[in-house]
């Protein structure tokens, strides 16, 4: 695959960062993830806001969030993508400098990523049966908003998740199912939709947004507000939402089925919303 590095568009083989990079030793940097459905960019804007706002709040000054949708069309063309599912990844750190916490000398280029690859959509099978999913500590830091490439406590929660054959692991902070390790969580609460409000300890997810905005316009009231892990008798439905995840039914979490461990009706509703509208992605724009 080509992918896009500093300026250059090289195989990915080929593509080298430097050992001092301070991605590499300080993961001092931020990174985002923009799906593609049938060749076309979907929600970018939103997601190219957030890399801009993302890049701002760690002082990283780079001009490559504006090159970004003409990147993007030409790594979908030459990797041959104009028909596929796929997503675009893109990094940016704060450049390579000798190892000092501070920043580097002014003028260290940042170092700017972007490759593509494949990503089918999960089966209907997939979203019909739904999920299981496990609760686990929250020991991140409390800037959850900021999409920094850190992500440690997420990698670990995450294979917790993998090896208890669950799909994702859902982070609780004082009695509060906060969200994923890589995806937001939604519930159903007396025929609500209730979501951890958008503050410094979750990712404001793209996708979150969207879905919410999907509710609001299918007349289901939204709430943001706690789901809390000791009052799960009261919740009739639970899902994530993400760009990889899409909309997805959690049936089982820690082993209890939700509900009647089926995908609830509304969790339903708005993932058939959901992926009615990424059938009508608009096209990447230049
Ligand atoms: N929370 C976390 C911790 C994530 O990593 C992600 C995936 N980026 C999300 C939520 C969902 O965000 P989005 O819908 O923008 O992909």
């Amino acid at each position: 695959m080509l992918v896009y590095l500093n300026g250059q568009y090289v195989d990915h083989s080929e593509a080298r960062v430097a050992v001092d990079d301070r991605g590499f030793v300080f993961a001092d940097g931020i990174y985002e993830v923009i799906r593609i459905y049938d060749g076309r960019l979907f929600l970018a804007e939103p997601h190219y806001a957030r890399l801009r706002q993302g890049l701002s709040s760690i002082r990283i000054e780079s001009g490559a969030p504006e090159a970004l949708p003409v990147i993007a069309n030409r790594l979908i063309a030459e990797n041959g993508l104009q028909d596929d599912d796929a997503i675009l990844y893109i990094q940016i750190t704060r450049g390579a400098a000798p190892r000092k916490h501070a920043f580097p000398p002014p003028g260290t280029a940042p170092t700017v990523f972007v490759s593509v690859k494949p990503f089918p959509r999960f089966s209907e099978e997939t979203y019909e049966s739904g999920q299981a999913a496990v609760t686990t500590p929250d020991t991140r830091w409390a800037r959850c908003d900021i999409k920094s490439i850190a992500l440690l406590p997420n990698v670990l929660a995450n294979q917790t998740a993998r090896e208890a054959g669950a799909f994702e692991a859902i982070f609780v902070r004082d009695g509060v199912l906060i969200e994923g390790s890589h995806s937001n969580l939604l519930g159903v609460i007396g025929g609500e939709v209730v979501t951890y409000p958008e503050c410094n300890y979750i990712l404001g997810g793209i996708t979150r947004r969207f879905v919410l905005d999907l509710a609001r316009g299918l007349g289901i009231p939204v709430r943001e507000g706690p789901i809390f892990v000791d009052r799960l008798d009261e919740v009739e439905e639970l899902f994530l939402c993400g760009t990889t995840t899409e909309v997805m039914p959690i049936t089982r979490l820690d082993g209890r089925p939700i509900s009647d461990g089926r995908a609830g009706p509304i969790t339903r509703r708005l993932g058939k919303s959901y992926r009615e509208a990424t059938l009508s992605a608009s096209p990447a724009s230049v």
